[in-house]
Formats: structure tokens, C-alpha cells, sequence
């Protein structure tokens, strides 16, 4: 399809959504995000329906799911369970505020993902996205720290190569360059630690990677820099996926909780991809051993079917919250949709079908499947310079063509895409994290497909 092709698109917009369009639709007026829009206009690729494992694209061409659409649709796509308790939601209670008022299917949800959180992550507040589970939780923190009487506590420390979204504080506190010089100073104290990739020492490692744990005594050395008592909190991604899959060293998790426990930092786990099963266990935070005193989600949460975020804080910061006068607002912060019934009705359903279909747990069962299939695309290409994964994510990193970077990559996305897989690509780097329904079969598939790709590529 083309830009020539509107009236046909127009008309695929009324077939999939139900909708009695006259005029055609153009492409122009959507401005897409992480996008080079003129290149994607003269050259769309365009997913109209989905089903399981599969989209399809407007020719009705099957497209197998590498990446849960954006590591969050880990149930698979249009599970009937979960489409149902939204519409049903939907004509029963639309919209209910929660700002001094409420409704109860946040209340329901947020005890029953307790049920499931590492202790004690015992209380949930709602957002819609991942972004603002993060500047959520970035505010709680130094709201504590000064209820507590340590209002200098201010300075908040990310990581190299992170990403939190683009809030002004998820920004600030990650660590891509292209994220963030376009857009000023950001937040003022703010630091980061070195990252943990290290493809000199750890190529082509299997899971966790060997070497890297003395890492984490950067932050010793950023406490140290700024003084321990000005610092609020560090944020981490357990397992980062936007900026193509870095992986925790053993131990390395551990001895940055016992940093942060020694100067009373605060320690926030963004969990917005790792969380709702994609490495084997409700949340990386269990499977690694590690309980941060925040923990970020989003995406998994529905399912992705209606966006809503989450943030778990434990019981010793939302007690300190609970200690003022009882009509005083403890948290001056929220959003009109916190807690949205359509979004709590679709994580309901999803969280019933994780946990009646095993889905918590698939990702271990698969691991090694996954990494074998994975691993074996190491001769596909000879641009291949590392392969990471960790539960049902994977990783393929291509060097860089001379000049070009990004180049191999993008060629992978769009011959993948022609081809019937959907990838994910940051740079040239091409993750994998397909839903978690994925059957061997499907992994057969994705490697064939995506080894084919590789071969093509200079
Ligand atoms: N944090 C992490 C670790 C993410 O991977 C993402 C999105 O990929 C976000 C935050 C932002 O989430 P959203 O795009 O829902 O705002």
C-alpha cells in the first residue's frame, strides 16, 4: 500500500472499527511517535487486525507477533475474556472519578495485584502509562523524603542507556541520548550510573551475564560525588528492553539494594516491561531476588488492550503518607482517568487469564527453548555481534554499517515485516518478546523467519 491508496485504507478503517467513513483517510494528519514520518507515510506499514499470536496488515497478510506489540499484549491479542469485560465495563460504568470518590473495580484490582507483588509492595496507584507510572513514582519519592524531614533529599539517580518514557521526569532520569538533548536541561539533580552492557566481556552469554557485578559500586561513587544525604532515589530498569536489552551481572541488583539501604536511598524498579510474566515470574523483581521500594508498570497490565499504569509502594512509604490529619489530601497528585473502570476491567480479565492459563510462569518453561532457537542465529549474518535473552525476551545485536548507524537495523524491521514477523528495533540492535501464549511452534517461526532476514543483510 501507498499514500495513493487512501480511499482503500478508508475503507479497511470502516471494516475493522465498525465506523461509516465517507472521506478518505490520509495519512498525513497523525503525527506517529519514534517515527520517520515522511519515510513510514511513503511507505507504510499498517496493522489492521489481530488475533493470538498474529496481526494482520491491511492486505490481510498474516504478521506473527515478536514483541507483544510493544512488549504489553502478553495475553496475545483480542482474548475474548478480556474484550468482553471491557465492553461489558463499558455500558455498565463508563467513567467514575477518584478524587475524593470512587468506584470499586480499583479497589478490587489493586488488592488482587497485591496478591501477586513481592512483599511489601502492598498498596497500588493507578496511572495510564508507563510514563507516568514513572514520574508517579519519582514524585512519591521525594514527597516521602520531606514528609520524613529530609527535604534535601532531592537528587534522583538513573542509568546509562535507561528509559523511563518521556515524562519530564522519566527523561531526566534515563539515559538515551536521542531522548533527551532535543528537549532542555530536564529535571535539575539528577545523575546516572554506568550501564551494565559490556558485549567486550559478555557476548554472546546465556541469560544473566557473567561479568559486570563490580558496576554497581558506581553508585557508591555517586553517593559519594553528591553526598548521601541529598540523594531520593535510583531508579532502575531490572532488565532494560527500549534500549535494546541490557541484562543485570548476578549479584549486581543485590549490592545496589544494599547501597541504597546503607545511605537511605530510595530504590524504584521500572517494571513497565518486565513486569505481568515476561521473565517467568509475576515481576523480575521475584525471579531476581531483589525487592525495590517502588516498583513502575503499565503495559502487561491489560494486557495492552486499554492503556493503564500501575505503581507499587511499600507499606513503610504509604504509611508515612497515612500519618496526617485524616481530611487532609495525602497526595497532591492523579490523573482524571486514575484507575478508569474500562482500563480495571480489562487488567481484571487479564490478570484472570494469566493466572488460568499458567501464563506467570510460561516464560521459565520456554526459556530454554527460546535461548537455544535464539542462539542458533549466531551464523546467520557475520554483521552479528552479540545475542542476549533472559526469559521470553531476546536480543540480536548487529554492529553498526560504517556511517550508518541504525541502517542494518531499520533493514531488519522492514524485511521482517515483509516477510511476516514483527520485530522490534532500537538502533541495531533487534529484540524479541513475543505474548507469552507463544507455542514452539511460534518460536520455530519467528527464528526461520528472522534468520532469513539476517542473511540478507549487509
Ligand atoms: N519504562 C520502561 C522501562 C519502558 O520500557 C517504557 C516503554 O517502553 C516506559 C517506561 C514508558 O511507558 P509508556 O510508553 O507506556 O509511557
Amino acid at each position: 500500500m501507498n499514500r495513493n491508496d487512501d480511499a482503500s485504507l478508508s475503507a479497511l478503517a470502516g471494516q475493522y472499527a465498525g465506523l461509516n467513513l465517507s472521506a478518505p483517510v490520509s495519512l498525513d494528519a497523525f503525527w506517529m511517535p519514534f517515527t520517520a514520518n515522511r519515510q513510514f507515510r511513503a511507505s507504510p506499514r499498517l496493522l489492521a487486525s489481530a488475533e493470538g499470536m498474529y496481526y494482520r496488515d491491511v492486505e490481510g497478510r498474516p504478521i506473527l507477533d515478536g514483541t507483544a506489540g510493544l512488549w504489553c499484549c502478553n495475553a496475545g491479542h483480542a482474548r475474548p475474556r478480556i474484550v468482553e469485560a471491557v465492553s461489558r465495563q463499558g455500558a455498565t460504568l463508563d467513567f467514575a472519578p477518584h478524587f475524593q470518590m470512587g468506584s470499586p473495580l480499583p479497589f478490587v484490582l489493586a488488592q488482587r495485584l497485591k496478591a501477586i507483588a513481592p512483599r511489601p509492595l502492598d498498596h497500588v496507584f493507578f496511572t495510564n502509562s508507563g510514563s507516568e507510572s514513572v514520574d508517579t513514582a519519582l514524585k512519591i519519592a521525594l514527597a516521602w523524603h520531606r514528609m520524613r524531614g529530609e527535604g534535601q533529599r532531592v537528587r534522583l539517580i538513573g542509568r546509562e542507556k535507561a528509559y523511563h518514557g518521556v515524562g519530564f521526569g522519566g527523561m531526566s532520569v534515563g539515559g538515551l541520548p536521542n531522548n533527551r538533548k532535543w528537549f532542555g536541561p530536564g529535571l535539575p539533580a539528577v545523575d546516572h550510573l554506568r550501564h551494565t552492557l559490556d558485549i567486550a566481556r559478555n557476548a554472546f552469554s546465556r541469560g544473566l551475564p557473567p561479568h559486570g557485578v563490580e558496576l554497581a559500586e558506581d553508585l557508591e561513587r555517586i553517593v559519594q560525588l553528591h553526598d548521601p544525604s541529598t540523594i531520593a532515589a535510583v531508579i532502575i530498569e531490572p532488565i532494560s528492553g527500549s534500549a535494546g536489552v541490557i541484562l543485570p551481572p548476578p549479584g549486581y541488583l543485590q549490592r545496589i539494594r544494599e547501597i541504597c539501604d546503607r545511605y537511605g536511598i530510595l530504590l524504584i524498579f521500572d517494571e513497565v516491561i518486565t513486569g505481568f510474566g515476561r521473565v517467568g515470574a509475576p515481576f523480575a523483581a521475584q525471579r531476581l531476588g531483589v525487592v525495590p521500594d517502588m516498583m513502575t508498570t503499565a503495559k502487561g497490565l491489560t494486557s495492552g488492550c486499554v492503556p493503564m499504569g500501575a505503581v507499587f509502594v511499600s507499606e513503610r512509604i504509604h504509611e508515612a503518607f497515612m500519618q496526617g490529619p485524616e481530611g487532609a489530601i495525602d497526595l497532591f497528585h492523579g490523573y482524571t482517568y486514575t484507575g478508569h473502570p474500562l482500563a480495571c476491567a480489562a487488567a481484571l480479565a487479564a490478570l484472570d487469564t494469566y493466572e488460568e492459563e499458567g501464563l506467570f510462569t510460561r516464560a521459565l518453561e520456554l526459556e530454554e527453548y527460546w535461548q537455544e532457537g535464539l542462539h542458533a542465529l549466531r551464523g546467520a549474518c557475520p554483521h552479528i555481534i552479540d545475542i542476549r535473552n533472559y526469559g521470553l525476551i531476546g536480543a540480536v545485536e548487529l554492529a553498526p554499517r560504517p556511517g550508518a548507524p541504525g541502517a542494518r537495523g531499520y533493514e531488519v524491521l522492514e524485511r521482517a515485516f515483509r516477510r511476516g514477523l514483527l520485530v522490534r528495533v532500537t538502533g541495531d540492535t533487534v529484540a524479541l518478546s513475543p505474548p507469552l501464549i507463544v507455542e514452539r511452534t511460534h518460536i520455530d517461526d519467528i527464528f526461520s523467519m528472522l534468520g532469513e532476514v539476517l542473511a540478507t543483510i549487509q
